[in-house]
């Protein structure tokens, strides 16, 4: 079995093509730079231009895009100059704080690229994919299957994320595309900064958690690229959370 040196993934993903909405932080970035040492093309795309220019100085080896996913023809405009697809992730992602999500625009806007967009690439993915018998894996959340009373939107909106997964797990596999689920727990990364830098606000959640400690987002990576390997062939409309024990706890 050959290990990457980088990040020892035992997985070979040479000749094959990785598209990455979000791959321009946290666990995106992780993500896409665990396919590139695995030997992937990697295209890996962040909201705006000077992300995109910081994550394309970290790793010269993956092609970064902006896009916006709420934005159907710039998703389109992308998919059309790529010429085969193997792989799909959907990374990009957004919360808003403090009770904004409670007003009505706020909810539909974090619905819109949270939700939405996620199914926008995957509609737009989905000829490539049935070409290649390729699969998609969508990043969903511990709020997948728990309510938040702080931000309704994203709870809602991932959520949807998982039924939406096992729902085009059943209708395309006839097109011979895996359609799966990641649901990380909590994850260190630039999204989650308030709460990791705050000991109040994340005493509770290492308390619980029974690794009792924030994940890396390299530790999402793992389970990603599992998830599109010939290993699991037979594995379809799964959510799995990678959460060092929280759900469970
Ligand atoms: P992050 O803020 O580093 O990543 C979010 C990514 O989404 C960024 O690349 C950003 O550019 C992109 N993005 C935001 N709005 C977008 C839009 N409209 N169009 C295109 N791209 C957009 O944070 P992260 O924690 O790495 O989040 C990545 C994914 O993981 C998100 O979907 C998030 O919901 C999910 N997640 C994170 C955690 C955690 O604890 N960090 C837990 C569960 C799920």
């Amino acid at each position: 079995m050959n290990f990457s040196k980088e990040t020892n993934m035992p997985f070979d993903f040479r000749s094959q093509t990785i598209l990455i909405s979000g791959g321009s932080s946290g666990i995106g970035f992780a993500i896409a730079s665990a396919f590139a040492d695995s030997g992937a093309d990697v295209i890996a795309t962040g909201l705006s231009d000077e992300v995109v220019r910081e994550a394309s100085s970290l790793d010269s080896r993956i092609s970064f895009r902006t896009l916006d996913v709420g934005d159907l023809s710039a998703i389109e405009q992308l998919v059309r100059e790529i010429k085969s697809l193997n792989v799909l992730v959907n990374c990009a992602g957004m919360l808003l704080r403090g009770g904004q999500e409670f007003e009505l625009e706020n909810f539909e806007r974090v619905l819109d690229v949270n939700l939405t967009g996620t199914m926008r690439l995957c509609s737009a993915c989905r000829p490539l994919l049935a070409t290649s018998q390729g699969c998609i894996v969508n990043i969903a959340s511990m709020l997948s299957f728990f309510g938040s009373g702080f931000v309704p939107a994203y709870s809602a909106s991932k959520g949807g994320v998982a039924q939406l997964t096992k729902s085009l797990a059943i209708a395309w596999a006839s097109d011979s595309i895996r359609v799966n689920a990641v649901a990380p727990g909590w994850i260190d990364t630039p999204m989650t900064q308030p709460l990791v830098q705050n000991t109040e606000r994340s005493h509770p959640i290492l308390d619980r958690t029974p690794m009792k400690r924030w994940g890396r987002p390299e530790e999402i990576a793992g389970p990603v690229l599992f998830l599109c390997t010939p290993s699991a062939a037979f594995v379809t409309g799964v959510i799995l959370p990678v959460d060092g024990g929280y759900s469970v706890a």
